[in-house]
């Protein structure tokens, strides 16, 4: 019993509550407006497995949920000993210490660009990058625009909106290699479009834009000076004979700011550690754009000092066989996924380039039972226990992504049940 706390009647703060009048607070536009666009589609899915069958799930973009992809040795290692030299407990500068700034700029100086630690900023994952990267360049006041690509990830999305910053996608072209139309994103542009958000290589298509295309993108920012910001989470993820080139090589007149992070390519998302590397040679960024970005890094006081400290020895030790493994998996996983898929009447399916993720084409026209892509996808799972992410979350409805980071195995059960759903209720 509280109400005893107080002797002083006049004080309602601390009474029983018998006659407290209902609390209502309200929650602010930024979190109504903050969507989780995953989770809304597929929380309103009924996801009803087939009780005889064991789930495999194609859907969980998280490298590490089926324990088969482990971090290198280097990295394990570096933040064993972060911790046991007991000097990583304090706090660090909020844009980063220099030694990790400057691992970041060492392992990201090749095909010609040197960077510095004065163009790194760290940041909490790679999410927080593009958070910062967004919130410098773009004001909802302003009545300013962003523009994101479709199929593309949500997240820029989440954070735009959540500021009250117009989000205008442009399309990818999945007949070619899902590259951008670039007409479709011109015609996005405005004299309010203050960034042009990029994603290479892509999620959810697994495709890797060439060097010449990159020069095209690079062409329209130019000519309307829009500043690019380049998600490159998963650079040099790529597969066999794909070069991944960074947009900075090209060492174009657009101010570039890079988003990156470990959370893909060293495969340990929970580390939360990300980067911002601005790349800029004529200078945009200097006025204010560098001091914007470092004021920003504020709002979350630093990134994780562990991580921090591990860094150089995560980036400029890991062997060059860990890269090769994972990759050699994830390619091996994708063929092994393309070749039954191909196959399958009904579906149409794109080979990756890279990344950890397939799109698949649902011919909604031979499966008339299914008015849309989501509904086939609850019967997948009704019936098969195989679940994967609908493209409606990307922004391309009819389509599914597919993770390749799963044991072969299940990826192979997971496509061979596909195939005898579709078989089923596949129509000439
Ligand atoms: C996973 C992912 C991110 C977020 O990375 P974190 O470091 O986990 O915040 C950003 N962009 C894309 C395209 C991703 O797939």
């Amino acid at each position: 019993m509280i109400d005893s706390v107080t002797k002083d009647k006049s004080r309602t703060v601390l009474t029983n509550g018998h006659n407290e009048k209902a609390w209502k607070v309200v929650a602010s536009e930024a979190a109504k407006n903050c969507k989780n666009y995953i989770r809304d589609i597929v929380d309103n899915l009924v996801l009803e497995p087939n009780p005889d069958k064991q789930v495999i799930a194609l859907s969980l973009g998280d490298p590490t949920v089926y324990g088969n992809l482990s971090p290198s040795k280097e990295s394990v290692e570096a933040v064993l000993e972060a911790i046991e030299s007991g000097k990583c407990n304090g706090y660090v500068p909020t844009v980063g210490t220099e030694e990790a700034r400057q691992a970041v700029a060492d392992y990201l100086s090749f095909d010609g660009v040197q960077y510095d630690y004065k163009d790194v900023i760290l940041c909490s994952g790679c999410s927080s990058s593009i958070d910062l990267c967004i919130t410098v360049l773009a004001d909802a006041n302003k009545n300013h625009n962003i523009l994101t690509p479709n199929p593309g990830f949500p997240i820029y999305r989440t954070l735009a909106e959540s500021y009250g910053i117009e989000v205008r996608s442009y399309n990818l072209i999945p007949e070619e290699g899902w590259i951008i139309d670039l007409a479709h994103l011109e015609s996005q542009i405005d004299e309010n479009t203050a960034a042009l958000v990029i994603n290479n290589p892509s999620n959810p298509c697994g495709s890797v834009f060439s060097e010449n295309h990159l020069r095209d993108i690079l062409e329209v920012a130019y000519k309307y000076k829009v500043p690019i910001i380049a998600d490159e989470i998963y650079e040099r993820l790529v597969f066999e004979s794909t070069r991944f080139v960074s947009i900075a090589a090209l060492n174009s007149h657009v101010p570039l700011l890079i988003c990156g992070g470990t959370g893909k390519r060293f495969l340990v998302p929970g580390w939360r550690l990300g980067w911002i590397v601005f790349h800029d040679p004529v200078g945009a960024f200097d006025a204010e754009i560098r001091r914007g970005l470092g004021c920003l890094s504020q709002k979350t006081i630093g990134c994780n000092g562990i991580v921090q400290k591990a860094l150089p020895k995560i980036l400029l030790s890991t062997s060059q066989s860990f890269y090769d493994d994972v990759t050699t998996i994830l390619y091996n996983n994708a063929k092994l996924a393309y070749k039954i898929i191909q196959d399958i009447e009904g579906l149409t399916v794109y080979m990756p380039d890279g990344t950890m993720y397939m799109m698949v084409k649902i011919q909604l026209e031979r499966f008339p039972q299914f008015s849309t892509g989501l509904e086939f996808m609850q019967r997948l799972m009704e019936e098969e226990s195989v679940f994967c992410l609908p493209g409606e979350c990307f922004g391309a409805p009819g389509f599914m992504r597919i993770i390749i980071t799963i044991p072969s195995e299940l990826i192979k059960e997971a496509c061979d049940r596909m195939r005898e759903f579709c078989k089923r209720y596949y129509t000439k």
